[in-house]
């Protein structure tokens, strides 16, 4: 990557951090990137694009790699289409703008990411699993919530956020117990759960 490349990234971390957009952080993104080279990973499924920033990231790693990325927020889609066009990744990048719980998208993926409304988790995971490859990969972030979820309920003080917290719980329950696959949670970054799809 050359050093404009390098100022334009700098930038979109700069906006993120300025308009409080939740994009995920260097240790994730390091995993996430690393992760799609090494196990020659050419198509993703993104859901939640916010501004582009995990999906460009992606692209940048592994030039074979297409995404397909899902966003809802008018705001924050517009801002991903211009810094998909500020990387010329428009090629290797399609976004869709809606809601990913009723989205209808074609074709199969080599590995899903998850990382969008962190209640819905479940919801993401069996829709979209019907566009995942045999032996592909389910991926989600935030699974530790910002360390919330390994505290008591009572030292949470906000309902809202208890009943979030309980919800990223049962996910991870879920993805034990889900028999096709098998799972790892990876204390990296916010918390980074990886499921492999296993034929039985
Ligand atoms: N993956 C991004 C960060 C995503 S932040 C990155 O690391 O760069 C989560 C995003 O998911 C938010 O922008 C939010 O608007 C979006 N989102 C939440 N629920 C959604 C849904 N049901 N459908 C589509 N997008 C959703
Ligand atoms: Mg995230």
């Amino acid at each position: 990557m050359n050093q404009t490349v390098y100022a334009d990234i700098r930038e979109m971390k700069k906006y993120a951090l300025d308009n409080k957009v939740p994009i995920m952080q260097d240790e994730g993104i390091d995993y996430l990137t690393t992760f799609v080279v090494k196990n020659q990973i050419n198509s993703v499924l993104e859901i939640g694009s916010a501004i582009g920033y995990s999906a460009i990231m992606m692209a940048l790693a592994n030039p074979n790699l297409k995404v397909t990325t899902i966003e809802r927020d008018r705001e924050r889609y517009l801002e991903a289409v211009k810094n998909i066009k500020q990387f010329q990744l428009e090629d290797r990048i399609t976004l869709v703008f809606h809601d990913a719980l009723d989205a209808n998208i074609e074709g199969m993926f080599d590995m899903i990411f998850i990382d969008a409304a962190k209640g819905q988790n479940i919801k993401f995971f069996e829709k979209y699993e019907n566009n995942l490859k045999e032996d592909g990969y389910i991926i989600t972030d935030n699974m530790n919530f910002h360390g919330l979820v390994d505290k008591l309920d009572n030292e949470i003080e906000s309902k809202n956020l208890r009943a979030l917290v309980r919800k990223i719980r049962d996910y991870r329950t879920f993805l034990i117990n889900n028999q096709n696959y098998q799972v790892e949670f990876l204390n990296i970054g916010d918390g980074i759960a990886v499921a492999k799809r296993e034929e039985k």
